[in-house]
């Protein structure tokens, strides 16, 4: 009943890899030998301690909390925090994700989509320059990407700081429930139509997966996440994706405040 990370850290404070039954299956499911080595690069360089709990299990890849290393701040202080997602390597998932590299004048000529370890290599680079692209902008808020190692991606971790050690991650939009007045909601569901226009005209992108579940809400502000599959207006699909991700953003707002009055979809899409 172990978590992957109770075993990560078992494995890290033996330096070795265990290699009974029940430890293998789960550590190769998603931080299999290779991955650990790249988890571990981050540890040894003093970036971070050690994996933490699992803020998140998905089928792609499942998000650590993890806290920076004692290298860095010997003192016990308040410590950065970030989050680390790590892309699974054993899953035929990403299959469906060519598509979305496929035609992105980014990764074309790029031979080794093929090879699935290679491809999520490239996938979480792929997260890795999104974040980094939309964060140079002062416009819209995500978390400052920090590292990245092959399929491990190491970034801020959008949360509360205390140093007890307790740390609550931010809502996601969807759980978010501390709006005063109907005022604060329009300006929720204006700010995401802005963050879609300016991703489009200013960090060239499409989000491709934009919902409830990929914003997350820190300071009452709120956060872009979940960048992988996003592409820039040139890809083939790209103005698909922003109807997509224009319609799971009125319909999330029309299902959760019933007596919103809504823009509709075409304008909204015209306004990005
Ligand atoms: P997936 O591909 O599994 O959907 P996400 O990037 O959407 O991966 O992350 C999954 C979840 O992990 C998010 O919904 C959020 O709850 C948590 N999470 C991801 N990044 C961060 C972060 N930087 N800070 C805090 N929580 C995060
Ligand atoms: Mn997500």
């Amino acid at each position: 009943d172990r978590d992957d990370s109770d075993i990560l850290r078992e494995n890290l404070k033996n330096k070795k890899i265990t290699k009974d039954k029940g430890t293998r299956a789960t550590v190769e499911n998603v931080l299999d030998q290779r991955t650990l080595k790249f988890v571990n690069k981050f540890i040894y360089s003093g970036l971070i301690q050690q994996l933490n709990g699992c803020l998140s299990t998905g089928k792609e890849a499942n998000v650590y909390h993890a806290f920076e290393g004692d290298l860095l701040q010997p003192e016990p202080t308040l410590k950065k925090q970030f989050a680390v997602k790590i892309y699974k390597t054993s899953i035929l998932i990403f299959k469906d994700r060519e598509r979305y590299i496929n035609g992105e004048f980014r990764f074309r000529n790029n031979k080794s989509q093929h090879n699935p370890r290679k491809l999520i290599k490239i996938w979480a680079e792929k997260e890795f320059r999104n974040l980094k692209r939309i964060y140079s902008y002062p416009y819209i808020l995500c978390p400052k990407p920090e590292d990245i190692k092959n399929n491990v991606l190491v970034m801020e971790f959008l949360g509360d700081n205390n140093i007890d050690s307790t740390t609550k991650p931010a809502l996601k939009l969807k759980d978010y429930d501390e709006y005063e007045t109907i005022e604060d909601v329009y300006q929720m569901y204006y700010k995401i139509i802005a963050y879609m226009r300016i991703l489009y005209r200013v960090c060239r992108l499409v989000h491709a997966d934009l919902s409830e579940y990929n914003t997350l809400v820190f300071n009452d502000d709120l956060y872009m996440i979940d960048v992988s599959q996003s592409v820039e207006p040139e890809h083939p699909m790209s103005l698909d994706f922003l109807r997509m991700d224009i319609k799971n953003v009125n319909l999330f707002f029309k299902k959760k405040f019933r007596n919103l009055v809504l823009f509709n979809e075409r304008d909204i899409f015209q306004f990005v």
